[in-house]
């Protein structure tokens, strides 16, 4: 199946300049949102996942279908004051400042296989930070998945050696 198909671009949204790629287009068709879950769910087979980690909120929309159909957990990754408990965290820059995301101090065990996904890999800065929050809490990252790649802005480039599997490319 072309996935791509089902991404509707939206220019200058949310704000002037950027090219926002939509995946709401292919989360509500149900062949299509089936095809990507089950490729990523044959990644995470191939690459011995033992828990998904997704930041909010369309890590989730990724990674639980994932997680649900390989009977494995998901922990989420979320932005500060947002889980109840002791959280541990993690800052990454952003084009101006910074931001910060928080896992549960007790989300992964150590030695934990985990794969991230998320719905697009850009600059790659959210899945760094979230790398560093699995490797704090003794977790191994396996992989790290994504429907989309936005090959000019080099996100892989921060994942070092890590095994990353994209979708769909621009
Ligand atoms: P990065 O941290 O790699 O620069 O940006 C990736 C994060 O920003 C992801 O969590 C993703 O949800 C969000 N993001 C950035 N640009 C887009 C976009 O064009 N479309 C969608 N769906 N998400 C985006």
């Amino acid at each position: 199946m072309d996935l791509k198909q089902y991404v509707t671009t939206v220019e200058n949204w949310p704000k002037e300049g950027i090219s926002f790629k939509d995946i709401t287009t292919i989360m509500d068709n149900g062949p299509a949102y089936k095809y990507a879950t089950d490729q990523i769910v044959a990644y995470a087979k191939e690459v011995g996942a033992e828990i998904i980690v997704g930041p909010e909120a369309r890590g989730f929309i990724i990674g639980c279908p994932v997680a649900y159909a390989l009977e494995i957990g998901f922990a989420p990754v979320r932005k500060p004051g947002k889980l109840p408990r002791e959280v541990i965290s993690a800052d990454y820059g952003l084009e101006y400042g910074k931001d910060t995301l928080t896992m549960h101090q007790d989300a992964i065990k150590p030695g934990q296989k985990v794969l991230i996904c998320d719905d697009l890999l850009a600059t790659g800065g959210t899945v760094e930070a979230t790398v560093r929050l699995i490797q704090q809490l003794g977790g191994e990252v396996v992989g790290c998945a994504f429907l989309i790649e936005l090959k000019e802005l080099n996100g892989r480039a921060k994942l070092g050696d890590l095994s990353v599997k994209t979708l769909i490319q621009y």
